[in-house]
């Protein structure tokens, strides 16, 4: 067995090095993400066992062996375990798209930021470099003959070998840096520090975390995983005691569960830093049984915008971990929402294909969106800080829906709200409506690259003259949601760009006698101007000489932009 020694991958060096310099202030949280790594393992190795025979997943649970001596926390899963190559490509490199995006990110900003930034990316196995000098893994993979030892510094490199006597499933033991005497309020391998941390952390995890002690004869090392055979040591250990409730939060009435294990739970579940902005809990009885807590985060994901960016629902059947990343169950216009949903009457071998076409996960789907929207039309009212901070996060995304989703269009548009002439607040379709002026029955909007752009045009110089409201819609995507969305409570939208605007009818029209006087300017305009089809006399300007208008038909240059930006 020989050992090879490994560099890591450029961007999990950096990643590293911000580490072992310590970017959180709270270091607490290396044993959360190596506890909530075991709990993936053993879903996995659960999932896995449903197909295949040769795999076993009984007794699953966690153990947290503290050895104060040896200066040493452990942590241990009888679960999925990995093989060699999975190794060097798991622990050895980062794999997430974006991390490159978000490590220069990270060296711009200040410090604080940084936090932020790496929490929204979740540092995960790296984070045992903030409290150890060396850490030291060993596993073996479900179903394989051999185990496999890694070990690192936390510095360049790694080193890797084959190892015998493995048991199935992984251990990490984090070597602690030497205490720092003078401020050394705790220790990681105190019972009453763990014990904290895992309450704090840890506690919805559905498999028990069991707190071994460590032997009292001090030992090298851990390091022949489940050869027990050294009986006179294990006689001092006491009865290993389980750290956490293991209740399923969504299970529990929302009275009993207090927002910081939400909050918890949301991290566990998200990987973000920051607490969620909106919880929302479901059940529903009956025919289709089902439990739902979902998570409005409080910041947009930096892969929102990516087609391969993760997305947030968590399957679940009877309390059992099914899948991540479920698109079945969201429509992709809310992919931001995180949570679970636990279905009593699904299969638990069930696919995504399957998940697809089931008529039962198309209904909660639905429902679930429905839901989102009505919790964000509750905050309209009720905390409006709030919902400018959901609408400024997530509003380009959930415009999207307009295009997509033909029933939720009337839900996304009073949840919306908009840029407008009226003033430097947004507003939703709701307020413009109520201050449409006597004789008005179209809302009226402009879309551009920006605000200064679209206000300075001079298609909106009448507009303003004569006192009307105009919507600025500067996001890409308005230009495409405008086209498909006919009207909001029975008044259209109308571009103010495009076609005949009739203001009031007869201001509007340039008089027979005026036309005849320009007509030989007009003739000669639309001879000169090649790319114009038609040169019109027009009373909509004030001060402007000219402007350019579209047909009704036509798309409108930003359009045509991003038509041509995308190589249309
Ligand atoms: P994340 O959990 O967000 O994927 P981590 O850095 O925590 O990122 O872990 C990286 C990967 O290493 C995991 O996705 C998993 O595949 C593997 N891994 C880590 N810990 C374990 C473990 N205890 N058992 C099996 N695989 C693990
Ligand atoms: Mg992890």
């Amino acid at each position: 067995m020989s050992t090879e020694t490994l560099e890591f991958q450029a961007e999990a060096r950096q990643l590293l090095q911000l580490m072992v310099h310590s970017i959180y202030s709270n270091k607490d949280i290396f044993l959360r993400e190596l506890i909530s790594n075991a709990s993936d393992a053993l879903d996995k190795l659960r999932l896995a066992a449903l197909t295949d025979d040769e795999l076993t997943a009984e007794d699953l649970h966690i153990e947290v062996v503290a050895d104060a001596e040896a200066r040493t926390l452990t942590v241990r899963d009888n679960g999925i375990g990995m093989a060699r190559d999975e190794v060097v490509t798991l622990i050895g490199t980062i794999a997430k798209s974006g991390t490159a995006d978000l490590l220069r990110r990270m060296k711009e900003n200040k410090d604080k930021d940084s936090a932020e930034l790496i929490g929204q990316f979740g540092v995960g196995f790296y984070s045992t470099f903030m409290v150890a000098d060396r850490v030291t893994l060993v596993t073996r993979k479900a179903g394989e003959e051999t185990g496999t030892r890694w070990e690192s510094a936390g510095e360049g490199t790694y080193t890797i070998e084959e190892a015998a006597d493995v048991a199935t499933g992984t251990s990490v033991t984090v070597h602690l840096r030497p205490k720092d005497e003078e401020d050394a309020l705790y220790d990681y391998t105190d019972e009453w520090k763990i014990k904290e941390i895992v309450k704090r952390y840890s506690d919805f995890i559905s498999f028990p975390i069991l707190l071994v002690k460590a032997a009292p004869a001090p030992k090298a090392e851990p390091d022949a995983e489940g050869s027990d055979d050294e009986a006179s040591d294990d006689e001092a250990s006491a009865a290993p005691e389980t750290l956490n409730s293991m209740k399923a939060l969504w299970a529990r009435p929302r009275s009993d569960v207090k927002d910081e294990e939400y909050a918890e739970f949301y991290r566990h579940i998200s990987h973000d830093w920051t607490d969620p902005l909106e919880i929302i809990q479901m059940r529903a009885e009956g025919t289709f049984e089902y439990e739902a807590l979902l998570f409005i985060p409080s910041r947009a994901p930096h892969d929102l915008f990516q087609r391969d960016g993760a997305r947030g629902i968590q399957l679940y059947v009877k309390r059992v971990f099914i899948m991540d990343d479920s698109r079945e169950l969201m429509p992709d216009y809310l992919r931001f929402v995180k949570g679970v949903v636990d279905a009593a009457d699904l299969s638990l071998n069930i696919s995504r294909e399957i998940l697809q076409q089931d008529r039962h996960i198309q209904m909660i789907r639905r429902r679930l969106a429905k839901k989102v929207l009505s919790t964000v039309k509750d905050l309209m009212t009720k905390d409006a800080e709030k919902y400018a901070t959901f609408w400024r996060e997530f509003g380009r995304a959930v415009k999207e829906g307009l295009l997509s989703e033909q029933d939720d269009q009337k839900a996304i548009l009073d949840v919306s709200s908009f840029a407008s002439t009226a003033s430097a607040d947004p507003t939703t379709l709701a307020g413009y409506v109520s201050r449409m002026k006597d004789g008005q029955d179209e809302i009226y909007f402009m879309t551009g690259e920006s605000r200064a752009q679209v206000e300075n045009s001079p298609h909106m110089e009448a507009f303003q003259a004569k006192g009307y409201e105009v919507l600025l819609l500067t996001d890409p995507v308005d230009e495409i949601w405008v086209e498909a969305v006919p009207e909001y409570e029975g008044k259209k939208l109308q571009s103010i760009a495009r076609g005949n605007v009739d203001l009031s009818a007869d201001e509007d029209k340039p008089s027979q006698e005026k036309t005849g006087e320009f007509a030989p300017l007009l003739t000669w305009l639309g001879e000169t101007l090649d790319e114009v089809k038609e040169v019109r006399l027009t009373s909509r300007l004030t001060t402007s000489p000219a402007c350019l208008v579209s047909d009704a038909n036509d798309i409108t240059p930003t359009l045509e932009k991003m038509y041509k930006a995308m190589g249309q």
